[in-house]
């Protein structure tokens, strides 16, 4: 007999118990019944998990009058074990298992052997199914099967009925009920506090049985074939929304997505009777059993990859499509996901999103940018988050020790909260500080101005004190709309920016899509396989070519600036002519707007981003076509070490603090002076104390940079002697220390100067 017959004739007894309109419990004692028959069992129970311990719920063959009176602990006894290791048991001779418990109400002293499986909801094991015989024989391996099978339908049951303990009980399974600190990268600092819920939402299954087994094939037919059509997408869009090492995790989706072994055994599993979501989970949850044995962190990982891909089936397959954004979010919330790309995380409510956890990310991958924007604190490269973590499990977030905490006791809550009061003093300290202007001790003054991107982003621009917006990043609205932003949407938001900046400047730079920031509604026009996106058609290459991209950007901008100040900035200019064909798309909507008799800007700056290294070289002839220049640093460096400032494996080896990367900005600044332009930095390494604290010794003025940062830094400013601090880097650059983070730090500590 195979497994799958074995379990189909159990399932289709089954089949009409579930559809019945018996209670519960009448239930489960004709499921006893038929598995004992068709198993040749003398014995078959059933054990729920009640009030923390296992409680004996329906048998076949034990004693009736222990049935709701025999209850064992979890890790008590065999059952106990079974439940506390969410593991199956199969043995000859039961009372040769040193965990055996004796029960003498049950009447189980005649039967040998002793075959148990957990029954299994959301990872938990919520009771036990078992099956024990007169005769000292192991049961084999069909029966082990059909039992699994059959312990997955009744988690259906079980859980329709409510028969069980609720998720929030100390459900006894230790390694996820217990509290547990795990240690990551601190990609946006801050603390948080919330429920966690997975970006990617768990299907629950709501019918495990069959009615048509063929209907059911050929929906996970179906599924494949979608699951496989977006894989091959999203490999062909190279590593467009996924980011990270997701070239890597993508080769791996595509092996799974397509071996035949995988959906095989899904086949089989329809065979034996089960609804295609059931199928797929129920060979999931054998993969699980399986790996949990083999201790290997490479095939961890790789699990990881396949628990994703078979969510994403199970996800086509039950047409429960939309991601946790689409859902909605209920309370204070703690996002969960391998990885994200940043118009995702724009899809969630502001108001709820609290803070965000990730297996993967990196500093100044985008999306870490926009939840910086956003003031959401982000943990990254939590290694094996997920196989500690339910959803709804209580989450605390501490970014500022790079930690976070699952299932916190209320003593680390308490020490939490405390933590949390003097932050929100701190924040309180820098909020009075908004209306202080950021001179040096030397009495410069340093213009300390921030980036921005939404909307929603400007009210910030009053609360912190900034001076005004040095870097606007337009293509947060292309990454959040569906399709192209209309020209007067544009418009409406541009104009919308100027009048709540009042008469703080505001550079709005000119579209940056590509990259790690994808636009679904450009890129699958130009579908091309691009090896190095960071590197490839983005930005102002991108919106020069895409016909009508800029010239729109462009009219949109000239239109809502009319009779004010407009300053525009194209992102990764790498050579002036590029720099000089931007600024003529400009000229020829303002000749456009000038035959139309329309009003135009009072006045017009230009600028460029200097990210790519090559400008660097050519300053000479650039500077004089313009206003003002600013250092994109997150670029730059991801340009001058040759390292994807999206990758997680790189986000920490190279240091802004180099030597390198500081004579090559110090060489910028040297190339500009005796001209009129601004030079600015806007890249994420302005944002932090001690970075800026080096760019002030270079002889940047001017800093763009996150809004939460504005306080800290102009607080840095106003102890800092900037001449001091230039004949310190003169001498550091000149001959540098071994290590220049741990030089400055000391520095600065000795001038009682505040760092990170
Ligand atoms: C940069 O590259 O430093 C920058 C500010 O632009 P973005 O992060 O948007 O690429
Ligand atoms: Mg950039």
């Amino acid at each position: 007999m195979s497994a799958a017959t074995s379990a189909r004739t159990i399932l289709s007894r089954l089949h009409e118990v579930m559809a019945s309109r018996i209670h519960a419990q009448g239930k489960l004692d004709q499921v006893v019944q038929i598995i004992g028959e068709e198993l040749d069992s003398e014995v078959c129970s059933i054990y729920l998990l009640r009030e923390g311990s296992l409680e004996l719920f329906a048998t076949r063959g034990l004693n009736q009058t222990a049935v709701h009176v025999t209850r064992l602990g979890i890790g008590e006894g065999l059952t106990g074990q079974i439940a506390d290791h969410v593991e199956t048991l199969n043995l000859a001779e039961a009372a040769a298992h040193p965990d055996f418990a004796h029960r003498p109400e049950t009447g189980e002293d005649m039967y040998h052997s002793f075959a148990g499986v957990p029954i299994v909801r959301r990872q938990r094991a919520i009771g036990v199914l078992n099956v024990q015989h007169v005769d000292p024989r192991k049961y084999e391996d069909v029966e082990i099967e059909a039992l699994q099978t059959v312990a997955m339908v009744l988690a259906e049951l079980i859980d329709n009925a409510e028969l069980v303990d609720g998720e929030d009980a100390g459900d006894g399974q230790g390694n996820l009920a217990e509290s547990l600190k795990l240690d990551g990268l601190a990609l946006v600092k801050g603390l948080a506090s919330g429920t966690a819920v997975y970006h990617q939402p768990r299907i629950t299954i709501e019918q495990t049985v069959a009615d048509d087994i063929e209907a059911e094939r050929q929906r996970v037919y179906r599924a494949f074939d979608r699951m496989r059509e977006q894989i091959d997408h999203m490999t062909s869009q190279a590593e467009f929304g996924i980011g990270g090492d997701g070239e890597e995790v993508l080769q791996t989706y595509k092996m799974f997505a397509y071996d035949e072994g995988w959906g095989r055994r899904i086949n089989e599993a329809i065979d034996s009777g089960l609804t295609a979501e059931a199928a797929i989970e129920r060979v999931q949850q054998r993969t699980r059993m399986r790996m949990r044995e083999i201790d290997d962190p490479l095939l961890r990982d790789r699990m990881h990859d396949l628990e994703d891909l078979a969510n994403r089936l199970l996800r086509i397959v039950s047409g429960q499509l939309g991601t946790a954004a689409t859902k909605g979010l209920r309370g204070d919330t703690i996002l969960i996901a391998r990885n994200l790309g940043p118009a995702e995380l724009l899809e969630y409510d502001k108001r709820r999103l609290k803070g965000v956890v990730l297996e993967e990310g990196s500093l100044t991958a985008h999306v870490v940018i926009v939840a910086r924007a956003m003031g959401i604190p982000v943990l990254g490269q939590v290694g094996g988050l997920r196989s500690h973590l339910r959803e709804g499990d209580h989450i605390l977030i501490d970014a500022d020790r790079a930690a976070v905490t699952l299932r916190p006791s209320q003593t680390i809550i308490d020490t939490f909260e405390t933590r949390f009061a003097k932050n929100r003093k701190r924040q309180a300290a820098y909020a009075a500080m908004r209306d202080v202007e950021p001179f040096s001790r030397d009495g410069t003054r340093v213009h300390v101005m921030m980036n921005a991107g939404l909307r929603d982003d400007m009210s910030a621009l009053s609360l912190t004190g900034a001076d005004g917006i040095g870097l606007f990043r337009t293509e947060f609205q292309f990454l959040v709309s569906a399709t192209m932003p209309a020209r007067d949407r544009q418009v409406r938001l541009y104009r919308d920016v100027l009048d709540s900046a009042g008469d703080k400047p505001v550079i709005f730079r000119t579209v940056d899509i590509g990259g790690d920031k994808a636009v679904p509604y450009l890129n699958s026009e130009h579908a091309i396989r691009e090896e190095n996106p960071a590197m490839g058609w983005r930005a102002l290459r991108l919106a020069m070519e895409r016909k009508g991209l800029l010239k729109a950007q462009a009219r949109s901008l000239l239109e809502a600036s009319a009779g004010r100040n407009l300053n525009v900035m194209f992102p990764m200019v790498s050579e002036p002519w590029e720099f000089d064909a931007a600024k003529c798309v400009f000229e020829e909507q303002i000749a456009f707007l000038k035959k139309q008799k329309k009003v135009l800007p009072d006045q017009i700056r230009y600028g460029a981003m200097l990210e790519v290294p090559a400008l660097a070289e050519v300053l000479d002839i650039l500077v004089p076509k313009l206003s003002f220049i600013s250092i994109g640093t997150n670029d730059l460096t991801q340009f001058l070490f040759a390292a994807d400032r999206a990758n997680p494996k790189l986000a920490e080896r190279y240091d802004w603090l180099s030597p390198a990367i500081l004579r090559f900005l110090r060489r910028i600044v040297q190339s500009t002076i005796g001209s009129q332009i601004d030079v600015a930095v806007c890249g994420e390494m302005g944002g932090r104390r001690l970075e800026a604290l080096a760019l002030l010794g270079l002889g940047i003025r001017r800093l763009s940079i996150t809004p939460a940062a504005v306080g800290p830094i102009k607080e840095l400013v106003r102890k800092v002697d900037l001449t001091e601090i230039g004949e310190a880097m003169n001498g550091w650059l000149i001959s540098p220390p071994e290590d220049l983070r741990a030089t400055m730090l000391a520095w600065a500590e000795e001038r009682g100067i505040e760092t990170d």
